[in-house]
């Protein structure tokens, strides 16, 4: 079973799956195969009572072939290298399959953010950035926000980077505030670009997107702006679903998003929207629809429940939603599963837009910003979908075989093997 897998072994089994498939060379993939640079910090925060705390972190840049590497920060009080490892292998496959001129990392720090006053939470950001400052850089390693981290955090975190190098240098954190170097278009950019992937492999399948029906599980950022976006982007589709942590609503009619928006503000969940029916997550997964959209959080999508799966194309918003067993399910039954490192790789294009208006010092309208953004998205789509053709493999493996190969490409082209 690969389902209880540390993440960094899940990590290394995908890139050993796809190593074989495209016949990679040994010396790239043992280059490929850990990470080339980890480092851990400890960082002594001065607590609002006097008392000092000391929270560790870590940075993992995974490789720098393809350019400076990329990669968020996350807080969380379950962080392990194991997952900041994993994650950052994820970012160097998901930056090179829509070809942005970077590598990938990660960063997290053990933390429950919930625990912490605004005042610690600022403390400890600079802190971290501190002790992490001297391995990052607008051309080194930039990072993003993720999990608990905020655009707040990522002002502070750029404050603190100015003041140890004493100049200027918007582009060394992405996902910063406007009124700092922030870029239109990134707070919906995860579930815009998953509108362009889908759109792509809708037409693959001869899927009409005007008539289709969406479930759409989760109501964070990911979901919400999913929702909002499916009808504005395919007009005549309808949401028919949708959930959060509380479960999830049904209406063949669709759902409204100004309405549920409103709904779930007022009850703090889905659940109870007037013209609908209440249904479980699990219901939600397993629905006579089109499109289903795993907005939410990992392994929903397994060896126990694939094979109950009706839609006709899933868009993984969320990372790591379908596990290796449903995925050999899927492409079994011809399942379209369009994968989350292709498919919510929308975030990180507009991160590069970030910093690419950061380090030219020149800002673009929204409109700009969504026209390269559909570009970027529509180009790895098809990239992604005629890999999978020529070696007949499901989507997942070919967005791999194309990250994969391209990482390696340029690390010969450097002379590294
Ligand atoms: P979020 O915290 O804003 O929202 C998560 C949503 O999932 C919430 O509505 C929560 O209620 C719901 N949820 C949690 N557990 C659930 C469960 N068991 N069943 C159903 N719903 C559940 O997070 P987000 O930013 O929307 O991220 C969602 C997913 O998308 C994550 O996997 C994340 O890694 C991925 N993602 C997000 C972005 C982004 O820009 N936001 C970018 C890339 C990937």
């Amino acid at each position: 079973m690969t389902e209880n897998l540390d993440p960094f072994e899940i990590a290394v089994k995908q890139l050993n799956r796809a190593a074989k498939i495209m016949n990679l060379d040994k010396q790239a993939l043992a280059l490929l195969s850990e990470p080339q640079r980890i480092l851990q910090v400890r960082i002594p925060v001065r607590m609002d009572d006097g008392s000092t705390q000391v929270f560790t972190g870590f940075r993992v840049r995974y490789n720098n072939a393809r350019g400076p590497t990329k990669g968020g920060i996350r807080f969380h009080p379950q962080e392990t290298l194991s997952t900041v490892k994993a994650l950052s292998a994820w970012m160097t496959w998901k930056t090179a399959v829509t070809d942005l001129p970077y590598g990938g990392s990660k960063g997290g720090v053990i933390c429950d953010t919930k625990k912490l006053s605004t005042g610690e939470l600022e403390r400890l950001s600079r802190g971290y950035i501190r002790a992490i400052a001297d391995s990052i850089g607008p051309e080194i390693d930039v990072p993003a926000p993720d999990v608990y981290t905020t655009p707040q955090i990522m002002a502070w975190m750029m404050d603190e980077y100015e003041n140890v190098v004493r100049h200027s240098a918007p582009g060394v954190i992405t996902g910063k505030p406007l009124d700092l170097g922030g870029s239109l278009g990134r707070g919906d950019a995860t579930a815009k670009g998953g509108m362009y992937v889908l759109r792509e492999g809708a037409r693959k399948i001869g899927l009409d997107m005007k008539k289709a029906t969406v479930a759409v599980q989760g109501f964070g950022n990911a979901g919400q702006f999913a929702h909002k976006l499916v009808t504005e982007h395919f007009p005549g589709s309808k949401v028919v679903a949708i959930s959060d942590t509380k479960g999830g609503i049904y209406s063949e009619n669709g759902i409204d998003y100004e309405k549920l928006l409103e709904h779930k503000k007022k009850t703090g969940t889905v659940q109870g929207f007037p013209g609908s029916k209440n249904i479980t997550n699990e219901d939600l997964l397993e629905l006579k629809v089109d499109v289903l959209i795993p907005a939410a959080i990992e392994n929903q999508l397994t060896g126990a429940n694939a094979s109950k799966v009706k839609a006709k194309v899933i868009l993984e918003l969320a990372n790591g939603p379908t596990t290796p067993d449903a995925d050999e399910i899927f492409f079994k039954n011809k399942v379209l599963v369009l994968p989350d490192f292709l498919a919510n790789s929308g975030g990180v294009t507009v991160s590069y837009f970030e910093w690419v208006q950061n380090v030219g010092g020149y800002y673009w309208t929204q409109e700009e910003v969504y026209e390269k953004l559909d570009k970027k998205m529509t180009q790895a789509a098809n990239d992604v979908l005629a890999m999978a053709d020529k070696y007949k493999v499901d989507p997942r493996m070919g967005a791999y075989i194309i990250s994969v190969k391209r990482v390696a490409d340029a690390m010969k082209s450097r002379g590294w093997y």
